[in-house]
């Protein structure tokens, strides 16, 4: 099929109207980093955290109004998409998603395995590489434990603000010179027992407990599809949250190239100066970006390619504005909103596919933060000069996987669980410290890549389910026509009893 292009200027208005969130976007962007270096280099002392958070002040409304989405639109979202589906076809599509984000995480661990021993990053002396902070002396089974009581919250309201968090306890001398068992120690206040014999308790952070939401929306749509014409009144009042919240979304994006410009224009302000790139942490920022580009860019397209016969180009581009969103929020949970939008309406992806597999994605799915979590470890340890033997690879392998669970969509989330992988190769927590100067910016990329994958799952799901989605009697705005459905009638029958 051959396309005319004209140059008249009615044909380049028409151009402009077309594309003017992508190019508003692009301007957003370019804009803030022109801002950022003038206002940086505009005098020669340092900006302080105040001044910073001054001129980042409008893009910090604009996150806090995306964040706001993120409740309403997990819950809703996964409840009324799971909720309509016929649960022998939820499971179709469901173990689908799960089989793409084990996959692919799985390949951005080894290719970022692969990569890290063959270039070798940590080689030489840790000199020049910078400590700084404390971090969290718990062991990976409490860390594994804690993933999983997040996943079971004992409070519905309580998720919305807290997630449990174990800690270890700093014991009081006048306690301990009680305590028989510390008889042999010759305690001062400097002097204490080694850490690990001190108490393990609980504290709950102030973070939004995404997990705990996730397994109970989830819970709650497979009760409704269970109930059948019984759970419809709350399957459509669900159906129309997830509607509202996604028109709250679509004016949101219209402001989001100001909220972009003013989050750039921080970042580049706030940014540590370029020189600690040289040397080790340059390479080992190289060797991680290389990855997460290569997984995004050549794996993860070409998988997509191979399932759906369907070359990737379009579909990538058209979920531009979700990357740019991912970069400037450091975010893959703030990202969700502008994620369905450009998914739903610019690829044009059956909301019933999305609405599962996105939420789930960005809470779970992170092929960006796996690949960076097992680089790091290897990394850490070669600057150490630690010999890893193939079994410890294999279990910074599974444990990395294990971490990019576990971390949460928000930024930075990933140096956290990462204490998880160094635990395995017996690095202390404190080590990850070696790599924090880099981290921010890597967190940004490795954010665009997680969404990158939580896309394309939803691109390649929707996809192969095409067959079950045609078989389903629900109409394209989401309401129920479905009692015909047998399971829900027997469930219905059976919930009198
Ligand atoms: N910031 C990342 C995200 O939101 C998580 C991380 O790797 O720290 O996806």
């Amino acid at each position: 099929m051959s396309r005319k292009f004209s140059c008249s200027p009615k044909a380049i208005k028409e151009l402009i109207h077309a594309n003017l969130l992508p190019i508003l976007t692009v301007s957003g962007v370019t804009g803030g980093a022109v801002l950022g270096l003038i206002l940086r280099y505009s005098r020669e002392e340092h900006w302080t955290k105040r001044e910073v958070m001054y001129v980042g002040y409008i893009g910090e409304l604009f996150l806090r109004a995306l964040k706001a989405l993120i409740i309403p639109l997990i819950v809703s979202s996964l409840v009324s998409a799971i909720g309509s589906l016929d649960l022998s076809l939820s499971k179709k599509i469901g173990l689908r998603a799960i089989a793409y984000y084990m996959t692919t995480t799985v390949l951005a661990v080894i290719l970022g395995i692969i990569l890290v021993v063959s270039i070798h990053p940590g080689k030489g002396s840790d000199e020049g590489i910078k400590k700084a902070g404390e971090a969290r002396d718990v062991y990976t089974p409490d860390l594994l434990m804690d993933l999983l009581r997040n996943l079971f919250p004992p409070n519905l309201i309580q998720a919305c603000f807290e997630t449990h968090k174990t800690i270890i306890i700093q014991p009081k001398l006048k306690d301990l010179e009680n305590d028989t068992r510390f008889l042999s120690y010759n305690l001062t206040e400097d002097e204490l027992p080694p850490k690990a014999e001190w108490e393990l308790g609980t504290e709950h952070t102030r973070a939004l407990n995404i997990m705990g939401l996730v397994s109970f929306a989830t819970l709650l749509g497979l009760a409704l599809s269970t109930l059948g014409a019984k759970g419809k009144p709350l399957l459509d009042f669900f159906h129309s949250l997830s509607d509202a919240s996604m028109v709250i979304t679509s004016w949101l994006i219209w402001i989001s190239p100001v909220g972009i410009l003013f989050l750039v224009a921080s970042m580049i302000i706030e940014m540590e100066d370029f020189s600690v790139m040289l040397g080790q942490l340059g390479l080992y920022f190289g060797t991680v970006i290389l990855g997460i580009f290569i997984h995004g860019f050549l794996i993860l397209p070409a998988i997509y390619t191979i399932f759906t016969r369907k070359l990737p180009f379009r579909f990538l581009a058209n979920m531009s504005q979700a990357y740019i969103t991912a970069f400037a929020t450091a975010s893959s949970s703030g990202t969700m909103p502008v994620t369905f939008q450009c998914l739903e309406e610019k690829n044009k992806i059956d909301p019933r596919v999305t609405r599962f597999v996105i939420p789930i994605g960005a809470t779970i799915n992170m092929d960006g933060t796996a690949l960076y979590e097992a680089v790091a470890a290897i990394f850490i340890a070669q600057v150490r000069g630690i010999a890893l033997t193939i079994g410890q690879v294999v279990a910074i392998s599974i444990t990395a996987t294990a971490a990019a669970i576990g971390a949460a969509g928000i930024p930075q989330a990933g140096l956290v669980t990462m204490v998880m992988v160094l635990d395995v190769v017996g690095l202390p927590a404190e080590d990850m410290t070696l790599i924090i100067a880099v981290d921010w910016l890597l967190d940004r990329f490795r954010t665009m890549i997680n969404v990158l994958g939580d896309s394309i799952g939803a691109g390649l799901v929707y996809e192969l389910s095409k067959k079950e989605l045609e078989q389903m009697s629900i109409n394209a705005n989401g309401d129920v026509e479905r009692p015909s459905n047998e399971i829900a009638m027997d469930a219905v029958e059976s919930s009198k009893m």
